[in-house]
Order: C-alpha cells, then structure tokens, then sequence
C-alpha cells in the first residue's frame, strides 16, 4: 500500500507538472470506503492528510476509532438530510450538496455546535438518473440561494462524470466543470469562494488534474480494490 501511495503521488505530480500546475496545486483524498482501520493507519502513517468516506454509518465507526490522528475527513457520498447531523460532527469538507433543502438542514445542524462547514456543490453534467448532483441548469440558483446560509461555506465544485475509468471520454466534463466554475467566480456572488474543483478517482484523476482540480479522490489506487 505504501508503494502504490507513492506512485499515486508521483502521478500526480507528473500530471501536474505536464499542465504547468504545481502538485501543491492538489490535495489527495484517500478514499477509504470499505478500508479496514488498520490500513487506514497506514496510509495515515505514509503521509495521507484527508480521508473520503461515503457512508455516515461506516464513517462514525471508524471516525470514533481515528478520531486521534492527525488527518483530515470528507464526506464524498451521497448525504440524506436525516444524516447532516453527524456529517457536520465529523467532516471538514462535504463535497456532495447537491440542493437547497439540503444546504438548509447542514447550516441548521452547524449553526447548533457554531461551526461553518465548508461544501462543494455536486454537478451532475450529463444529467444522468443514477447519479446524485444539482443539473447544470440549477446550480447557479442554488449557489446563489445558498451563499446567504451564514453556517455553509461554499468552496467549489464536484463531479462524478460518466465513463470513469475511461480517461479521454471524460475530459470534456473535467473541462466543463472548471469552466462552470470560473464562470460562477467571475459571477462574484457574494459569500462564496469558489476555488475547488474535486474530481478525478483511480480511472481517470491524471486526465483531471491536467484540467485543474485541486481535490482527487483516489480509493483503489491506494488500497487495491475493494471486497
Ligand atoms: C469510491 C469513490 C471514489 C474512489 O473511487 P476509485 O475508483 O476506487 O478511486 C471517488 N469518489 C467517489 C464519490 C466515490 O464514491
């Protein structure tokens, strides 16, 4: 594990240094859905700094065993409302809000332990049924709505493109969700940052780097795949 965590790295920078980025540039999610503890520590140990988890319930367990080492966590799943509660206890980035009445239940559940939680708003962009994510249409409105909740901090953008692990099919969208999201920041709407763009997984995270994202969530890369 710590060998393909350093050729994840080495990739990464490459990548970078193709597209004149510097790999300061990149922050890796260690996405550890399914990961036991114990490589989890490990990766932890070999220099990872943030780890994705996807499901609320498999994440307080392991949060609630980690929650003394130095790593940072995100939420990378799909959120229901009923769960933003213990999103808000556990995670320092939210990458999947995705609608208003969501952003609403995540600044009341922060407002309550007085903390301004940091999100990505999820674009779904082929508009596909199976996937989570605000269509292309609506993001602006709910960006807009959404920059007033004074307890959710709105960083960036996050997608799921189709065709994962089929890199040059899924450069157009890479593409397109940067250009949302300079268009958004050109915008300048008032309350929002509009700096992160996380996309990218194991198939595909070289080809994203290249088109600018600064967050990619690599699991079986790092961990081999998954039972
Ligand atoms: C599982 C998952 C990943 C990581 O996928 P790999 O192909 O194993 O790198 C990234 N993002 C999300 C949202 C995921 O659910």
């Amino acid at each position: 594990m710590e060998q393909r965590l350093k050729a994840v790295w080495q990739r990464i920078e490459a990548a970078a240094a193709k597209s004149g980025r510097s790999k300061d540039e990149v922050r890796l999610v260690a996405v550890s859905k399914t990961v036991p503890i114990q490589k989890i520590e490990r990766a932890v140990s070999a220099g990872v700094t943030i780890i994705g988890e996807n499901y609320i319930q498999e994440a307080r367990e392991k949060f609630h065993q980690l929650y003394e080492m130095p790593v940072s966590w995100h939420f990378i799943g799909h959120l229901q409302r009923n769960k933003a509660r213990h999103a808000v206890e556990m995670f320092d980035l939210i990458h999947s809000v995705d609608s208003l009445r969501l952003a609403v239940e995540i600044d009341k559940q922060a407002h309550k332990i007085d903390k301004i939680q940091e999100v990505l708003i999820q674009v779904n962009l082929a508009g596909e049924a199976t996937k989570s994510g605000t269509s292309i249409a609506a993001a602006s409105d709910l960006i807009r709505e959404a920059a007033h909740l004074e307890y959710v901090s709105i960083k960036g953008l996050m997608t799921m493109p189709p065709f994962f692990n089929a890199p040059e099919r899924v450069r157009p969208y890479f593409r397109q969700l940067r250009q949302m999201r300079d268009d958004l920041r050109a915008q300048g709407i008032p309350g929002i940052e509009m700096t992160e763009l996380s996309m990218g997984m194991t198939g595909d995270f070289e080809v994203a780097v290249q088109e600018g994202a600064t967050l990619v969530r690599i699991g079986t890369a790092i961990f081999g795949e998954r039972r």
